[in-house]
């Protein structure tokens, strides 16, 4: 068997592993907050002012990559560093591309005070401001922020399928946001109601068109800036699921193939991609940091090695973490006290082993305490049902010093 590892860095064992961060993080700090969907504006003056004569910006995919990376740092240095929506508990962003599109960033937000439904409002909006009290971000919403008009006005749009928009467009007019089951319903008032109307390719477009956004964020970038609110488990599933979902697939094939033969062959890149993959920036970033922690059975865990290291592993065997957790028990009163998932906010593994942290951002008199989480690999049922049967055996022959109680 040739599998590709989860350190490739886009595959799908990467992929996996980012999606179980996710989890891990909705497991600490529940919902999620903000969704937000961060695209690249190719007609920002930092790309147009540096393109030789004749060029357009497609023909520069190095400008692209570069530009917009320096742009989602910004964005998450005011996110995270600037609070504007408050102090932020964690996030995570992964960078995607369309097949021919432009780069583009999803980020999720978990805030330390949660946005509730009756401010959505301040934070999000679905409207065309009025072009006499804020021309400027009137102009940036009317170019960046309406929904590429589709249905009965232009039924070739990207978004249709089957003769209906695949984004829901247009949406309906409503007086004042409201939720239901989970999904906010953005107010979005009709012209009788005081709502702008703008034209746009000689088509009068009103609030029913306008992806919700943050004003200040599209003020700040003046690109399209989608800004959602999260509020149900369900949606936290399809979000975790859609940010870290695999590449696009442009061949599809049912020959049984290793998986970096698949990889390759399954795998379309466009130029934006590679050029960013070549420039090394990261397509994931995410805080706090996540450590994985092994589970087996007793002398079940994994062992690499080839030829020529066989020797070195037999001499020099490995710890997992597991093992360097029950040893720690045995050596140390307050590990005892804790969950396998919570021993990395208060251990460094290093060496192949645990040890007490020594430094923190928050912590006790003696034992400091650090924001990585602990997640144990997925276990199938039937490996649970195998390790129950070894604890029970274990136990049955008295030796059960061995393993620690609360795993
Ligand atoms: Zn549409």
């Amino acid at each position: 068997m040739v599998v590709l590892p989860s350190s490739f860095t886009g595959g799908s064992r990467y992929m996996h592993e980012r999606t179980q961060d996710a989890i891990t993080y909705v497991r600490h700090f529940g919902r999620l907050d903000l969704f937000i969907t961060f695209t690249c504006n190719p007609k920002w003056p930092e790309i147009v002012d540096i393109l030789n004569q004749g060029q357009k910006s497609h023909d520069r995919h190095d400008i692209i990559a570069r530009v917009f990376r320096v742009k989602v740092k910004h964005m998450m240095k005011l996110l995270t560093k600037g609070c504007i929506f408050g102090n932020v508990r964690c996030h995570m962003y992964t960078v995607e591309w369309q097949k021919r599109g432009l780069p583009h960033v999803h980020i999720l937000l978990w805030l330390e005070d949660k946005i509730r439904p009756e401010s959505i409002d301040e934070v999000i909006c679905a409207e065309l401001p009025d072009s006499n009290i804020d021309p400027a971000l009137y102009e940036i919403i009317r170019t960046t922020m309406i929904h590429g008009l589709c249905g009965h006005i232009n039924k070739s749009s990207p978004c249709m399928l089957n003769g209906t928009c695949t984004k829901e467009y247009l949406r309906c007019f409503r007086k004042e946001t409201q939720t239901e089951d989970g999904y906010p319903q953005y107010c979005r008032r009709s012209p009788e109601d005081g709502g702008i109307v703008t034209q746009i390719k000689k088509n009068n477009v009103d609030n029913r068109w306008v992806v919700p956004y943050n004003p200040v964020l599209s003020r700040t970038f003046n690109a399209h800036i989608n800004v959602e609110f999260c509020n149900s488990v369900k949606s936290i599933k399809y979000i975790c699921k859609y940010v870290n979902k695999r590449t696009d697939q442009v061949t599809f094939g049912v020959e049984d193939l290793d998986e970096v033969t698949r990889y390759e062959s399954g795998r379309y890149i466009s130029s934006f991609e590679a050029v960013w993959r070549i420039l090394c920036f990261p397509i994931h970033e995410r805080f706090p940091p996540v450590m994985h922690l092994s589970v087996h059975l007793e002398n079940g865990q994994r062992v690499y090695f080839t030829k020529d290291y066989a020797i070195h592993k037999i001499i020099n065997p490995q710890k997992t973490t597991l093992m360097a957790f029950f040893e720690l028990c045995r050596v140390d009163y307050f590990p005892k006290t804790l969950l396998y998932c919570e021993v990395p906010a208060y251990h460094v593994w290093k060496n192949n082993k645990l040890s007490r942290r020594k430094k923190a951002v928050s912590g006790y008199l003696e034992i400091k305490k650090d924001q990585v989480l602990g997640r144990v690999y997925a276990v199938h049922p039937v490996m649970l049902s195998a390790i129950t049967y070894a604890y029970s055996y274990i136990r049955s022959v008295g030796q059960h010093h061995l393993l620690h109680e609360k795993l």
